[in-house]
């Protein structure tokens, strides 16, 4: 046998229990075909010698948006201004006629709200949308709201009502949304990132056009990609009564459809919103206020979405950030599972933002998968340690409490809400430190090791790609991550240069 890469000199940390440590790795068909001395007398066709680097296991964001990600680098940006004289002149040069697409929006740290009255003496008629960095809330001016006769709002729309403001602009075009990709999973792929799932195409809060699924295909990107379905796509199907499925897509393809570049994932349902824009569902109010947030849609429809998504064989992939949002998760799929029993259903709870004690033992016997996003609590932890309360402030975005209740934990970014670096997450599971210092949730730190293993094989099996990714095991695909230092040792993990990468088993390096 001949090998078609052996890399050498590596200080490899693989995941792999069975084999922890390697220094040469011999790749084959895209595949890795051994660790040291099983390779080291086979020869190859190329060589490469890494110099002492330090190789892990590529990087799996289990939740993102690469489309919207890409979408945003189209429109006029406005993050980090905090006055609105400031957003207003940034608006007052968007170039071009027709619709004016702006994004960053954060009333969080502007002198005061921004509204439609605002807006409109600097756009004129022409509509303005201004995306909330959440993803679950926009301004929009005069122009727009007159397109939205049953809204009665100042400007600012959250939920169900910025989604049908979001909806007047779409769809985008495939070749646009291609493009979108490109530059996107371009991003990831410099930061370590071989493989992401897409959080929710075809419908919902940020779908880009009914035809999505055709973007992708068409698009071959540099990185493998899981599409989840956003649960409104689901339609009644004329099944045959026995198969037991009321609703379905179209031909009935359901999780686990496609290859190892490219493949459907779970199904993907909001039950309520997000902690930027107060409107994740809570048990007690938001601290200081009486708003307890909202859930997403009506309970029938996310319950049915949920049981007949399960009994068409899909996993299911719950955004639930709220704890209330969260006990509602947790009936709907007990009620799922006593209709129709499904081992190993793997269904994921993503963001899992808020969990309360009592919701650990139920999360873990229902075999759920919580997909966190550490990198919201560096860049919000200050806001959010506020808002929730001391009380409640060390139960968001939990690591060492699911660990130790058995449960699988997967990392991701859900860029472009948060920055998409694995490095940076994986710095902050381990200190539990924000951006402005404060110890956010610090009992619930976990070690680099754990870190690392929820990035690569825990967001692997969120992704039920467990057995062909997440380690640097003989046998999976080839997909790897070369870095400058090694995370276990270094005091500044976010700072550590990712010097290649590798997909199916082409080393790219970084410039
Ligand atoms: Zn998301």
């Amino acid at each position: 046998m001949k090998l078609d890469l052996k890399l050498t000199g590596c200080r490899a940390i693989t995941m792999d229990p069975a084999r922890p440590a390697a220094h040469t790795i011999g790749i084959w068909q895209g595949r890795i075909a051994g660790l040291d001395e099983q390779v080291a007398d086979l020869p190859a066709a190329e060589t490469t010698d890494l110099g002492n680097a330090v190789v892990l296991p590529g990087f799996i964001d289990a939740h993102t948006h690469l489309a919207w990600a890409g979408r945003q680098r189209r429109t006029v940006d406005v993050t980090g201004l905090t006055t609105v004289a400031e957003v207003l002149d940034r608006l007052a040069g968007a170039p071009g006629e027709g619709w004016i697409e702006a994004s960053g929006y954060d009333r969080r740290i502007l002198d005061r709200p921004l509204t439609a009255a605002d807006l409109d003496p600097v756009t004129g008629d022409r509509p303005l949308y201004l995306a909330d960095l959440s993803g679950h809330a926009c301004v929009v001016n005069s122009a727009v709201l007159r397109q939205l006769p049953g809204i009665t709002s100042d400007g600012w729309l959250t939920e169900n009502e910025q989604l049908a403001a979001r909806s007047l602009r779409l769809p985008h075009p495939i070749d646009e949304i291609i493009t979108d990709l490109h530059e996107s999973a371009r991003q990831a792929l410099a930061e370590g990132v071989t493989m992401c799932a897409e959080a929710g195409i075809g419908a919902g809060l940020i779908a880009s056009s009914p035809l999505e699924a055709a973007a992708y295909q068409r698009a071959r990107l540099p990185i493998r990609v899981q599409l989840m379905v956003s649960a409104h796509v689901l339609h009644p199907v004329d099944a045959e009564p026995g198969d037991g499925i009321p609703r379905a897509i179209d031909l009935g393809l359901h999780t686990g459809f496609g290859d190892d570049m490219l493949s459907l994932g779970a199904m993907k349902l909001w039950t309520d919103g997000g902690m930027i824009a107060r409107t994740a569902a809570l048990s007690e109010p938001y601290a200081g206020t009486a708003n307890t947030g909202q859930l997403a849609d009506t309970e029938e429809f996310m319950r049915a979405a949920i049981v007949d998504g399960h009994r068409a064989g899909w996993q299911l992939a719950i955004h639930a950030i709220g704890d209330r949002a969260i006990d509602f998760t947790l009936d709907a799929v007990a009620e799922a599972h006593r209709q129709r029993p499904r081992s190993d259903a793997r269904h994921r709870i993503e963001h899992c933002g808020l969990v309360r004690p009592d919701q650990l033992d139920r999360i873990a016997a229902l075999g759920l998968v919580p997909v966190v996003q550490p990198t919201f609590l560096f860049a919000n932890g200050d806001d959010y340690s506020e808002i929730m309360g001391p009380h409640r402030a060390p139960w968001m975005y939990r690591g060492r409490s699911f660990l130790d209740h058995g449960i699988t934990v997967a990392g991701s970014s859900d860029r472009p809400v948060a920055d998409g670096a694995p490095l940076r997450a994986i710095e902050f599971m381990v200190r539990r430190r924000s951006s402005g210092g404060r110890a956010v949730g610090p009992d619930e730190a976990i070690s680099v090791e754990e870190a690392i293993r929820a990035y690569t094989l825990g967001s692997a099996y969120a992704c039920r790609k467990e057995h062909v990714l997440g380690s640097l095991t003989p046998g999976k695909l080839a997909d790897l991550v070369v870095l400058g230092d090694d995370p276990r040792t270094s005091d500044a993990i976010a700072e550590i240069p990712v010097l290649a990468t590798m997909v199916g088993g082409t080393l790219v390096p970084r410039r």
